[in-house]
């Protein structure tokens, strides 16, 4: 019998997995569940390939923007089938589509070229940026294509060559990718491998891979880095976040409500940089709480597939609970669901978008990462008070500030102890730039020429002006 996600008992040789909509709650399709053995020949192949790969940066440039093409041109096939997995809205599918797309684009344009070094000295001496060699990537549930493409892009285009897992509960998208992608590209160049525990284990501690990328929760990034110590593997991790939303005295709350209920809702929620706790000053808490709340409960909650639908169901069953059990516990410790806060009565993994207010700083709601439909809004005394508080978690991912007087928003902005921080938005993300948590947020650089160099490594020609 198919089994869902859970780890693979241990000598079983079970072949494939269950794949559940999260729209009904049930199993729609499966998927090959790869032994960790088959491991040793699926990096060697990319050893292999990695050999003619890293050799012609103008084939490979060619080879990606067909790649980026081939990509555009099966929109509809990839959509529709990521919405079915994932649960997200289509129109949220085609956007992590055409955003794949467009890194692809992004990477295979950059060109690290040769970097002189001049320090005064009588010598010619450069850099030549080279690749590291097969690279394993291991990503996520919440955006499968988009997450993908953040680890395939620049490692592919810095001339390496890539073993990718996506999670076991939404591997079907990234296989077609996978097969879409490779139409353009030389054969073992990107490896999908699907399959549940310990197949990303036995990856991350690969002797054959020299770059691990990983993104997802913290617990697992930490195993992730422990087990690529074995080789003294590069280790890229993109982990977990609580960003904190600080609105000012001034803000227009009417004006910014629409904008800062979406950062915390979008895609369920289940956003590694959504806001996941709002700071209002004591004066406006009502007017925050009821504007916020009063969009909770207009916005059009159904499966993805529905075109009427703005929020999906949460990705699966085991998060579901984890979003339960947090509002549950901060409800019981006196918090006041303002929206929502319980499941919707309905088959699916569906929670009622939740406004809480009169939360106690202390609760998991606040301290820990909810990943759902469920925000928290703190009230706070002085500025200082809501710095320290937004600032006081082990987390450093992103976080924004709100109000009408920007150069005092900028202010407040840069005293935030993050990888990003945003002015009166929140998670936008340009291509160009770098992305990198501080903190138990992230280990490395992704984004803009910064997720180039993490997949290249310095080689120094050094030569005398005379002989
Ligand atoms: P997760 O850590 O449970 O799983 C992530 C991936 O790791 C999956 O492919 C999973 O199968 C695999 N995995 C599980 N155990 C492993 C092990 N022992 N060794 C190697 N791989 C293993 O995370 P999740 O629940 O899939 O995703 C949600 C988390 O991801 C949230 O914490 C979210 O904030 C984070 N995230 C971070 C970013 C970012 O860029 N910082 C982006 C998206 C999501």
């Amino acid at each position: 019998m198919l089994t869902h996600v859970p780890g693979r008992a241990p000598g079983t040789c079970g072949e494939r997995f269950a794949v559940l909509d999260p729209a009904v709650g049930e199993a729609f399709d499966e998927a090959p569940d790869q032994h960790p053995d088959e491991l040793d020949a699926v990096v060697d192949r990319a050893h292999a390939a990695w050999r003619g790969w890293r050799a012609d940066p103008v084939a490979r440039t060619t080879a990606l923007l067909a790649a980026a093409d081939a990509v555009e041109a099966a929109g509809a096939d990839l959509a529709p089938l990521l919405t079915r997995e994932q649960g997200k809205p289509l129109a949220e599918s085609y956007a992590e589509i055409a955003r794949t797309a467009a890194r692809l684009r992004y990477f295979a344009e950059l060109d690290p070229g040769p970097q002189p070094i001049t320090d005064g000295r009588p010598v010619r001496s450069e850099i030549r940026w080279r690749p590291i060699g097969p690279v394993a990537a291991i990503v996520p549930w919440n955006f499968p294509l988009q997450l993908a493409s953040a680890k395939f892009a620049p490692a592919l285009a810095a001339g390496n060559t890539m073993v990718l897992k996506p999670s076991p509960f939404t591997p079907l998208a990234t296989r077609l990718l996978g097969s879409v992608i490779s139409t353009a590209l030389p054969e073992d160049v990107l490896t999908i491998v699907t399959g549940r525990e310990p197949l990303g284990a036995r990856l991350a501690s690969h002797p054959g891979i020299r770059h691990v990328t990983f993104t997802g929760s913290i617990p697992t990034g930490r195993a992730v880095a422990e087990g690529a110590a074995a080789s003294l593997a590069r280790v890229t991790l993109e982990l977990g976040g609580n960003d904190a939303a600080i609105l000012l005295e001034d803000v227009d709350v009417e004006r910014i409500a629409d904008r800062l209920f979406w950062a915390a809702f979008r895609n369920c929620g289940q956003v590694c940089m959504a806001v996941k706790r709002v700071y209002a000053p004591a004066r406006l808490y009502s007017q925050v709480v009821e504007a916020l709340a009063q969009r909770a409960k207009s916005a059009v909650v159904g499966a993805g597939l529905d075109p009427e639908s703005q929020l999906g169901p949460v990705n699966n069953a085991p998060q579901l609970a984890r979003v339960e059990c947090y509002t549950t516990q901060a409800l019981a410790d006196g918090a006041r669901a303002a929206a929502g806060g319980h499941r919707l009565d309905r088959p699916g993994y569906f929670f009622a978008p939740t406004i809480l207010a009169d939360v106690p700083s202390d609760s998991r709601v606040v301290t820990e990462e909810q990943f759902g439909p469920v925000l928290p809004v703190l009230r706070y005394g002085s500025l200082d008070e809501a710095v320290e508080a937004a600032n006081g978690t082990g987390f450093g991912l992103g976080g924004s500030v709100w109000g009408t007087d920007l150069d005092r928003a900028e202010a407040v902005a840069d005293r935030l102890e993050c990888g990003t921080a945003w002015i009166n938005h929140h998670a936008e993300l340009s291509l160009a730039q770098p992305f990198a948590g501080i903190k138990e947020s992230g280990v490395g650089v992704a984004g803009g020429p910064w997720g180039l160099y993490g997949n290249l490594r310095p080689f120094v020609v050094h030569r005398p002006e005379e002989a």
